[in-house]
Order: structure tokens, then sequence, then C-alpha cells
């Protein structure tokens, strides 16, 4: 019988909702528990899949083809448990079900109300998909205040009322804030905050409290006082070295504990701390640094490429130095001073992308690779760019290009409108833009002899897509001819998945997004072996 933990945050935003979640998920999957862990978001998109990058950060991709929020990623990065579509919950999603439901007359003869149908909808997400878990964390977006995550709380609330006494625990993160001024840990806005939640009806059985520095027993004492929760349940967290430290310092802090006491439950083994023990010291460790340039659009945004920075980290630690992301702005780029913007890079990354901004910038630092024969790496965008630059400047196709920016090219890259998946012919369509992408997990043959072979040590693949354009199959001879390679294709041979340069030392791009799969306990060899290669640039 599943229990379930609904998370909260308090008083600011970004305190790190998810990674909490996700090392609780952790220490209590150590222990001999299964768990699942869920998001909802109070926006109206139906899911991030339209958002920009610079609102939202990442869309993660899930293997079932789910555009989700990124802390879906911390998720599977903590307890390499795959996450689902059933798993990413938003606003928009609910109205949307439930607005449906009203047209077809499921609600006939009722006013649609957000108590009932909206809260009910809410509750259904919760528990929807659930088979033998343990435990199901339930992470609420936002923060507790917000007019949007109201009918979110309002659900929790109800669900723990019906659910009965002690099969479900709220844990409220809040900000206790280090005055300078004053020298003093403030717990006020972690009061006020809780007496907002209780406003509403919820009674928080553990406070988590995010602080710069450790907080007095005096100060815990008195978040207990006026909180109503038991000292032994006011919890801190103060900030980690690196992000792997989390489920350490929880468990130092007897979080999973004190959890696991609420519910009159014992760990059925002993928590095992040493992967992150050893990846911690890994990370912290003094060594050597390889410097990777990452051209983007939206290298300034931290979020925007968090699965993307932690694959990289990943592949660092496996080869022992430090990665450093030297961030680029792809339309910034000027090919006279490609050189000085490009001096001590060991390895050139071009991620995924939309759209024309900044093209031309990344097509001359694909050409700079190239020549140069620095390590490149393109992924999705960044592969579809490789392959116009080989076009443009080996192939002397002029006007190469892709008809996701121009129309009256000649497409590299183009729109496809149907590709198999399983055996099944799906309909691409491009009408709407919401969720109609090449989405999830699809399988990739690789070819005997390749570069790619060797570093994936398989002849079959799954990886994570999220793209409408592909590169031209018709031109696979005439590319290999000069040199580059398709060395993974689709089953059915139509679409390539991954492109090599023979004579560089590596040169790589790929159609999937491997760093959706890399885990710090089981980094991705893509990423390993890209910083291997970068790590040998004299
Ligand atoms: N814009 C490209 C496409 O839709 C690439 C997408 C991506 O990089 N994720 O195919």
């Amino acid at each position: 019988m599943a229990r379930y933990i609904f998370v909260t945050g308090g008083v600011v935003s970004s305190l790190g909702k998810g990674l909490s979640s996700a090392s609780l998920a952790y220490l209590l999957i150590s222990q001999g528990y299964k768990v699942r862990l869920r998001k909802m978001d109070p926006y109206l998109n139906i899911d991030p899949g339209t958002m920009s990058p610079f609102q939202h950060g990442e869309v993660y991709v899930t293997d079932d083809g789910a555009e989700t929020d990124l802390d879906l990623g911390h998720y599977e990065r903590f307890t390499n448990v795959s996450a689902k579509k059933s798993d990413n919950i938003t606003t928009g999603k609910v109205y949307s079900d439930i607005l449906k439901k009203e047209r077809k007359g499921s609600y006939l003869g009722k006013t649609v109300q957000v108590i009932p149908h909206v809260t009910d909808r809410i509750k259904e997400f919760i528990i929807n998909d659930i088979s033998n878990e343990d435990f199901v964390i339930c992470e609420i977006g936002g923060t507790v205040g917000d007019i949007e995550s109201l009918p979110f709380l309002e659900a929790i609330r109800q669900f723990s009322n019906e659910k009965g006494l002690k099969k479900s625990l709220f844990i409220h993160l809040t900000l206790v804030p280090y005055l300078k001024s004053s020298d003093e840990i403030k717990t006020k806005p972690t009061q006020h905050s809780v007496k907002e939640l209780r406003s509403i009806g919820i009674q928080p059985n553990i406070i988590i409290c995010r602080s710069e520095r450790p907080i007095p027993t005096s100060q815990r004492k008195k978040i207990s006082l006026f909180c109503n929760v038991p000292i032994s349940n006011v919890i801190q967290t103060i900030d980690v070295r690196t992000i792997y430290e989390a489920p350490i310092s929880f468990f130092n802090e007897k979080l999973d504990k004190q959890v696991l006491n609420f519910f009159k439950l014992k760990p059925k083994k002993k928590a095992n701390l040493k992967p992150w023990k050893n990846i911690t010291k890994q990370i912290l460790s003094k060594k050597q640094t390889t410097n990777i340039a990452i051209i983007g659009k939206y290298v300034n945004l931290k979020d925007a490429y968090k699965s993307l920075d932690e694959a990289l980290t990943h592949g660092g630690m496996v080869n022992n130095t430090e990665v450093k992301l030297i961030r680029v702005e792809s339309d910034k780029i000027n090919k006279n001073d490609l050189k000085k913007t490009l001096k001590n890079i060991s390895g050139i990354l071009i991620p995924g992308g939309f759209g024309k901004r900044g093209t031309d910038g990344k097509i001359e630092a694909i050409k700079y690779a190239r020549e140069n024969k620095t390590p490149f790496f393109g992924i999705c965008f960044g592969m579809q760019m490789a392959c116009i630059e080989f076009a443009k400047n080996v192939l002397k196709i002029k006007n190469a290009g892709s008809s996701e920016f121009d129309k009256n090219c000649f497409p590299i890259v183009g729109l496809i409108e149907e590709w198999n998946k399983d055996g099944d012919l799906i309909k691409g369509t491009n009408k709407n833009l919401g969720g109609t992408m090449r989405l999830g997990s699809y399988v990739a043959n690789l070819r005997h002899n390749s570069m790619i072979k060797k570093i994936y040590k398989s002849t079959s693949i799954r990886e994570r897509h999220r793209h409408r354009y592909e590169v031209n199959i018709n031109l696979k001879h005439k590319f290999e001819s000069k040199g580059m390679i398709f060395s993974g294709l689709s089953p059915d041979n139509r679409l390539p998945e991954i492109i090599e340069l023979k004579n560089h030392p590596w040169f790589v791009g790929v159609q999937f997004h491997p760093e959706f799969k890399s885990r710090p306990l089981l980094p991705h060899p893509l990423f390993s072996e890209f910083i291997k290669a970068a790590k040998l640039k004299k």
C-alpha cells in the first residue's frame, strides 16, 4: 500500500524542492523501499514543451515521450527510476481534461467547479499508474501563497483527509535567511509561510529549512514552537558543495529517519551513501580542468541545459578532470575572432535548439572543430547543423540548409511526416506545435566498425528524442563518399540517428538527447568518451 509524501515550498522559489524530493527518494530506495516521484506544476501550459528555456529552463523528455519539468531529470538522476508521462501534471492539463469531458457531456446537468472537479482530477493524478510503490512523493511547483497553486494545495489537503491518519505526510521547504547586519538567523519568513499553509488547512509534519549556515538550536526551537512541528522534524539543509552531496546531508540531518518514523516503518536495509561520498570526493578533489565550449542560444540561463551540464560533469568524473563550461552565445560568434573565442578550448559542443537565430555562428564553430581536429559533439540541432556545415563546405552545396528556418534552401534537414516506431507507422503533424514532435525513446542500430559502436559497446541502442526535423537520408552516399559516416540509423534505415567523421579524433553528432540518460552513478558513454577525447587534445 502506497504512502504519500507531499512537498511544498515557501518564502521564495528555487530552494531546491526537486533536489530535496530526489534525495529523500534515494534514501528511501536505498533502505529497501519502492518509490515514485511526481511533479504538479501550476501553470496553464499543458506541458513545458512549448515554453522557451528562458521561461522554464530545460524541457526534460521521458522514455514514453512526455515533455516534462526539469525536476523529473533530478528524480531520474538520483533514483535511476525512469520517469513516466503519468508523473507530471500541470494546471493546463487538468483543465484541458475537464473541459474535454464537459464538452462530451460527462458532467451533464452539473456546474463544473474547482471544488470538486478540479481537485478530483488532481487527486486522480496522485494515485494514477501506481502499482506496488511503498511511497509516492509529490512535489507541488511554485510557492505557498501563489494564487495558481491553491487548487493543488486544496486537493492534497482533501486527499490526506480522505486517506486517513498517517497515510500521507506534508513536508514544507522554506528559507531561513541569515542577516549580516544583525548577525542573526531569521525564522519569521518560515513562520509566515507555515501560517499561510495552515490557513489552507495543511499542517506540515516536517519543515526543511534551507540556510546558508547552521541553524542554532534556539532558532530551531522557535520554528518548532511557532509552526507546531516537533523539533526533531525541523530539518536544516545547509548549502552543499555539490548537489551530489545532498543525499548525504539529508541523511545526516535524519530526514529519511523522521519520514519512516512518521509512518511507523523501519529501514529494511542500511542506507548506502558510499556512491555519493565517492562522487563528492571525486568532484571536489583538485585535478586538471578540461575546457568545453557550449555554443547555443540559451547559454546564459543556468537551467536551460540542466541535464547537459550534469552529463558533462559525469563525463569529467569518469576521466578525473573538472569540466569547465565556456558558454558561448551562438549569435555573438564572429568568424574573424573565432580562433580567439575558442582559444584554450579542448572540445566543442552544440546542443539542441530551434529556429534560425545563431545558426551561422554554430556553422562557423563546427567548421572550426572539423578543420582543427577539435573534439566535437553535436546533439540534435547540433547534429543537423554539422550535416549542413559539411554539405556547404565539403560537398559544396551552396544553399544547404534546413527547412525549419529556410524554406528556399536545399534541404539537408527537412520535415519528416511519417516514421516507424516499433513497427507501427506514426503520422507526424506540424499543425499543432505542442506534443507533436518525435518524442521519447526510439531504437537506433549502429554500424559495425564504427566509432559509435565502440563507444556504446553494442549494436543496438535506445535513446530519447525531441525533434521534428531529420537529416535527409537520400544524401547518405554523398556524405559517406567524403568521410561523414551515417553510423547509426533507425531500424527501417530511413532516419539518420548518428553521424561521425572519419579522419578526425572525435566528431560525433546524434539526433537524440543522450544527456537525459546520464546518471552520476552511471555516466553516459558518449559524454565519458567526449571528455576523454577533449582531455587528450593538445
Ligand atoms: N529544431 C530541431 C528539430 O525540431 C532540433 C530540435 C532539438 O534540437 N531538440 O528537429
